[in-house]
């Protein structure tokens, strides 16, 4: 196995492994679509979905499924097998080693998730499973099981985008998004902010990253401070109760009208800032300086969503994706939102991290609005939200 290290679609710190000899990709050629074409939008007809959704997410090193009520509102079950464990020894994700364990375990995590609902394959209304983005292998694995249990059981199946499965999280919540909203996505591969219109679309991108995303940021921070893989979780541990004032952290994009984000550069003031100090960072110290830094991801990301939502004429925020999880990023952001008369939804920690009710609650509302598609749908790991 080759381990270049490359940026991917799904490129998460300490980096994605480009894939080199992946046997699924090779087989499965017809299947994969490569083009960047953007999600298409919903059209605003509603029929009805009676019987429960099963969601499967396998789009990097997640393997989740989960079952959704017909009425697309309660969760039955949420299943999710992480591999952090298995990447952790590589320090970064490595393609090959994802797909394989995927394939291993997808029976398993299936049986779980019908067991714990419940419900077998024959009281199910439907099956929604991520298409895209994400690594091709990872992709393909939970892609072809699906067709194959479509085709089985003879239930329709919708393709979903990981982003819009994101956003769809915010919709398991006891309050919902009511009308149009803007919604920072922050996530291990990707950080932007986006105006929704409503879930489905029309989807209009506001900003993103420049260069790394904020997930990958923390990961890699946390790597060079040798805590490990991944990282963000680690930092917001070592965080809590710290001094965020102690080290001092550039306003990255200062001065910049825009709604872009950069977080290569903090990244690098933090790499630059641990090896200025006398002594390697440990203890208080580095409980500091996980604040400081986490402090300066938060206060970036939050001074543009909060100004995204005050341009664009909603007083909704949807705070989304696994950096989402982060307790300085919701403490903050909540306190702003009731300072300003934001509406903000941030959904549960376990739906802000890749799982499969979210997949099912996008797919769900796709299924209402009589998307199928058994055998068209394709991998896309390069699949554009707008
Ligand atoms: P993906 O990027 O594959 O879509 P997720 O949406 O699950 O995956 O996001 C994973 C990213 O979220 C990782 O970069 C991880 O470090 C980050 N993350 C998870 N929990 C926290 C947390 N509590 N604080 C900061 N970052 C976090
Ligand atoms: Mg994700």
């Amino acid at each position: 196995m080759r381990f270049a290290q490359r940026r991917t679609p799904h490129a998460r710190a300490p980096g994605v492994y480009a894939e080199s000899t992946s046997v699924v990709t090779q087989t499965n050629k017809e299947a994969v679509c490569l083009s960047g074409e953007p999600l298409t939008t919903l059209p605003p007809v509603e029929t009805s979905v009676d019987k429960p959704i099963l969601g499967i997410e396998s789009s990097c090193d997640e393997l989740a499924c989960a079952v959704l009520s017909a009425d697309g509102c309660t969760v039955l079950s949420d299943e999710v097998h992480s591999q952090i464990e298995m990447h952790a020894h590589f320090g970064g994700i490595v393609p090959e080693v994802a797909s394989r364990d995927h394939v291993r375990r997808l029976t398993f995590v299936l049986e779980q998730a019908l067991k714990k609902a419940g419900v077998t394959l024959s009281d199910l209304g439907g099956i929604a499973v991520t298409a895209g983005p994400g690594l091709i292998g990872s992709l393909l694995c939970g892609l072809e099981f699906a067709k194959g249990l479509a085709l089985a059981t003879g239930l329709p199946l919708v393709g979903v985008h990981h982003h819009e499965g994101h956003l769809a999280a915010a919709f398991l919540s006891d309050k919902p998004p009511v009308g149009p909203f803007v919604a920072l996505l922050v996530s291990g591969g990707h950080t932007s902010l986006i105006h929704v219109e409503k879930l489905g679309g029309p989807y209009a991108v506001i900003g993103e990253t420049r260069d790394d995303a904020a997930g990958e940021a923390f990961d890699k921070t946390a790597k060079f401070l040798g805590l490990g893989y991944p990282g963000g979780i680690v930092i917001d541990r070592l965080a809590a109760d710290a001094d965020a004032d102690r080290f001092p952290f550039p306003d990255v994009m200062a001065g910049k009208n825009n709604f872009d984000f950069s977080f290569s550069g903090l990244k690098t003031a933090a790499i630059v800032l641990a090896r200025a100090q006398p002594a390697p960072l440990e203890g208080q110290a580095l409980r500091d300086f996980c604040a400081s830094f986490q402090a300066a991801v938060v206060e970036n990301l939050l001074k543009k969503a909060f100004r995204a939502v005050r341009l664009h004429d909603t007083k909704q925020l949807v705070i989304c994706g696994g950096v989402a999880a982060n307790r300085e990023l919701r403490t903050r952001a909540e306190t702003r939102a009731h300072r300003e008369g934001v509406r903000l939804i941030i959904p549960e920690k376990r739906w802000c991290t890749d799982n499969a009710a979210m997949i099912a609650r996008a797919g769900w509302t796709r299924l209402m609005c009589g998307a199928k598609g058994r055998d068209t749908i394709s991998a896309q790991p390069y699949w554009k939200l707008a």
